[in-house]
C-alpha cells in the first residue's frame, strides 16, 4: 500500500509540496488560553464525543496514506493530545509505518510527568511544549487559571533527561501580558536542550478577541534580546521552516522567532491538518474542512481515498496570512476553525 520513492511529491495549485502533517486527536483542554480557548466565551462549546474521534485505527491508515503522497513529518496535537487515553499506542502504530522522518507532540506540558517516558519509548522523537511565561501569576492569567507552572516545568525537565531529538518551548507573546518575561525566559531557556521560540500572536478562531496592538512584533523581540544577548541569524535547514534561527554569539545555543504575522510564510507552507473528527484542512485559518471520516466508515479504497486527497491538495490555494489585512477588512468574513479543533 506504501509508496517509499521519494521523489513521489504531491504539489498544491501554488506548487507547494505536501510534506507535513498535523493531527488534532482531541479537542478538549484542561487548559483555557484567552488567545485559544477563552473560558468565559467556551462555555456554551461542546467537544465531540469519544465515538466521533477518528479511531487511533482510522488514524493510522489515514497517516499511512499521506506518507505514501510524501508526508514525512507528523505531529501530534490538540487540544490537548496527553487527555486522549493510551496516545503512546497511536506513536507506536505511527512509528511502524516507515518513512517518517519526524513524529512531534505539541503540549502544554502539563501531564508530561506522567506520560514522557512512554512516549519517549513508543518513538516519538520531538516535543515541543506551550509555555508563555515563568511568572505564576501570568501563568495562570493566561490559561484560565489551570493546572500548575511547576508541574509543566518538571515535564520539561523529564523530557530533557529521556533526550528527544528535538524539545522546543513555544512561547506566544501578548503585549502587555507576557511581553516582559522576554529575558527571563530567554535567561532560563540559555544553555538547556530546550530551544526557545517566540511566536507571534495570530488571530486564529474566532474567540480571542485578537487586534493587530497585541502584536508583539519579532523584530522587536530579536532587537530586545539580541541588546542583551547577542545574536547570529543561523541559514535555514529545509523548505517549510517557520522559524527564523538564530544562534547565541557565546555558543550557549540557538533560539527561534515564528512571525506568522509580520513575516508569513505561505509561500513555502507544506502542511496539512486533520480535525479530531476527521476533516481535512490545508489553513489554519480554513472555514470548512473536507469529511474524510465518512469515507473512511463507508469503506473506501486507499486509491479512492488517495484521489481525494490529492484533489483536493492539488486544489489548494490558501495564503490567509499573506492576505489577513484584506480577509479581514470583508464585512462578511466566514467563521473560521478553532485552533483547539484542528490543532495548532
Ligand atoms: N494544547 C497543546 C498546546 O497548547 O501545546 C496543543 C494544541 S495548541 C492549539 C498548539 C499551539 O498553538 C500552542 O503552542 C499554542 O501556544 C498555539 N496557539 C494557540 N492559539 C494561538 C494564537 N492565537 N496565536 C499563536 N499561537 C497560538
Ligand atoms: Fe489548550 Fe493548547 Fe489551546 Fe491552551 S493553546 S487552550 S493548552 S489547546
Ligand atoms: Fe499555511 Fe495558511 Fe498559515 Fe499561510 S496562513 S502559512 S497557508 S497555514
Amino acid at each position: 500500500m506504501y509508496n517509499d520513492d521519494p521523489h513521489n511529491t504531491l504539489y498544491d495549485a501554488l506548487h507547494r509540496p505536501l510534506r507535513d502533517l498535523r493531527i488534532s486527536v482531541i479537542d478538549r483542554c484542561n487548559f483555557r488560553c484567552t488567545y485559544c480557548m477563552p473560558e468565559t466565551e467556551n462555555n456554551h462549546y461542546s467537544f465531540l464525543k469519544s465515538q466521533e474521534w477518528l479511531s487511533f485505527a482510522e488514524i493510522v491508515r489515514l497517516t499511512g496514506l499521506f506518507v505514501s503522497l510524501g508526508v514525512t513529518k507528523i505531529r501530534l496535537t490538540g487540544g490537548e493530545p496527553l487527555l486522549r487515553p493510551n496516545l503512546f499506542e497511536l506513536i507506536s502504530s505511527l512509528r511502524a509505518i516507515g518513512s517518517i522522518k519526524d513524529l512531534a507532540l505539541t503540549t502544554n506540558g502539563s501531564l508530561l510527568v506522567q506520560h514522557a517516558r512512554a512516549l519517549r519509548e513508543a518513538g516519538l522523537n520531538r516535543v515541543t511544549v506551550s509555555l508563555d511565561t515563568l511568572d505564576a501569576r501570568t501563568f495562570h492569567q493566561m490559561n484560565g487559571r489551570k493546572g500548575s507552572l511547576q508541574r509543566v516545568l518538571e515535564g520539561i525537565a523529564c523530557c530533557e533527561e529521556l533526550h528527544f531529538d528535538s524539545l522546543k518551548i513555544n512561547v506566544v507573546l501578548q503585549r502587555g501580558v507576557n511581553d516582559r518575561q522576554i529575558l527571563d525566559l530567554v535567561q532560563y531557556f540559555k544553555g538547556r536542550q530546550a530551544i526557545l521560540r517566540f511566536i507571534e500572536y495570530m488571530d486564529v478562531g474566532n474567540c480571542n478577541h485578537w487586534d493587530m496592538r497585541y502584536v508583539v512584533k519579532t523584530r522587536e523581540v530579536i532587537d530586545l534580546i539580541h541588546a542583551h544577548f547577542p545574536l547570529r541569524p543561523l541559514e535555514a535547514k529545509a523548505l517549510g521552516e517557520v522559524a527564523m534561527r538564530y544562534a547565541f554569539e557565546d555558543g550557549s545555543g540557538e533560539i527561534g522567532f515564528i512571525a506568522s504575522v509580520t513575516q508569513p510564510f505561505c509561500g513555502t507552507c507544506t502542511r496539512a491538518r486533520i480535525s479530531t473528527e476527521g476533516k481535512l484542512y490545508t489553513c489554519l485559518f480554513a472555514s470548512e474542512g473536507t469529511d474524510l471520516r465518512t469515507p473512511l466508515r463507508e469503506g473506501l479504497s486507499d486509491l479512492e481515498l488517495s484521489r481525494l486527497i490529492r484533489r483536493i491538495w492539488g486544489q489548494r490555494t490558501d495564503r490567509y496570512s499573506e492576505q489577513r489585512s484584506h480577509l479581514r477588512s470583508q464585512p462578511h468574513l466566514a467563521p473560521k476553525v478553532e485552533m483547539f479543533q484542528v490543532g495548532g
